[in-house]
């Protein structure tokens, strides 16, 4: 593809100049999606570990069959408290059930705000702990309060992650958007309308990923998603045949070594909303 570089364009013919570019977005697409995407695609990734996502969302989501990523951290003051936050036996529980267990750093730190090593330490924490009680190895990353930077991508990379998640509000097209700045929107207790704007985008192509909290969250209550909304997403989501998976179950669609090879990371868009 690089060859194409040095092709003297302005002697073209619009048409071949025209081949050239479906060209160019045929290959790349062949060569980051493994097969089409369906319509109706969304992932749900839940954040932060409140106590809630072990009593309540987890076994909503068992009902219905879905799946999702849940990126866990020890959340700084009251971790320890277990009527705020899942312990680690019940994280483990989550892996027991198929659930995505993902990293989001030990002690919900702005990466963006921290030297390599400290990141490293931030990740290791979690991934040892993974390791040490025996559930899978974490391979995918959430910037806690969506915070980044450029210097974060290849530290990424080089502990093996595959997908990093952000905000944003807008869909995930992954034929543009870098796999280590994925996009989603987050849910809140008044934002209904928002959300089920965001489903309606899941057309063949964009996959909608949402972020969740507590539901309830009693400890962040600007995140909070009340139990009863959220039944409401799932039964809407069963209800009109959406596809609901975790972050990782994604791998099946889309050759994320090549997306990360073709696509070149957006930090502004990322960091937009
Ligand atoms: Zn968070």
């Amino acid at each position: 593809m690089l060859q194409l570089k040095k092709i003297k364009y302005k002697h073209m013919k619009p048409s071949y100049m025209l081949f050239i570019v479906l060209l160019i977005t045929f290959s790349s697409t062949s060569q980051i999606l493994k097969k089409p995407l369906p319509e109706k695609l969304v992932v749900l990734t839940f954040d932060d570990a409140p106590a809630s996502q072990y009593s309540v969302v987890a076994p909503l989501l068992k009902e219905f069959g879905f799946g999702a990523t849940f990126f866990v951290c020890e959340f700084p003051p009251n971790y320890k408290d277990s009527t705020l936050y899942m312990n680690w036996r019940q994280i483990k529980a989550l892996d027991h059930m198929g659930f995505e267990i993902a990293n989001h750093t030990q002690t919900h730190a702005n990466v963006a705000k921290l030297s390599p090593k400290e990141f490293h330490k931030e990740l290791a924490y979690i991934e040892n702990k993974c390791d040490s009680l025996g559930l899978s190895q974490p391979t995918n990353f959430a910037y806690p309060g969506y915070g980044l930077n450029a210097e974060v991508l290849p530290l990424l990379q080089a502990r093996g992650y595959q997908f990093a998640r952000a905000g944003g509000s807008r869909i995930y097209n992954p034929l543009e958007d870098h796999p280590f700045l994925i996009p989603s929107w987050a849910t809140n207790a008044t934002n209904k309308a928002e959300i089920m704007l965001a489903l309606n985008k899941a057309k063949a192509g964009s996959i909608v990923v949402l972020t969740l909290h507590g539901v309830p969250d009693i400890e962040h209550p600007w995140v909070d998603t009340p139990p009863e909304l959220f039944k409401e997403y799932l039964q809407y989501l069963a209800r009109n045949n959406f596809t609901v998976i975790s972050l990782r179950e994604l791998s099946a669609y889309i050759n994320i070594e090549k997306a990360k090879e073709l696509i070149q990371p957006d930090l502004n868009k990322a960091l937009s909303n």
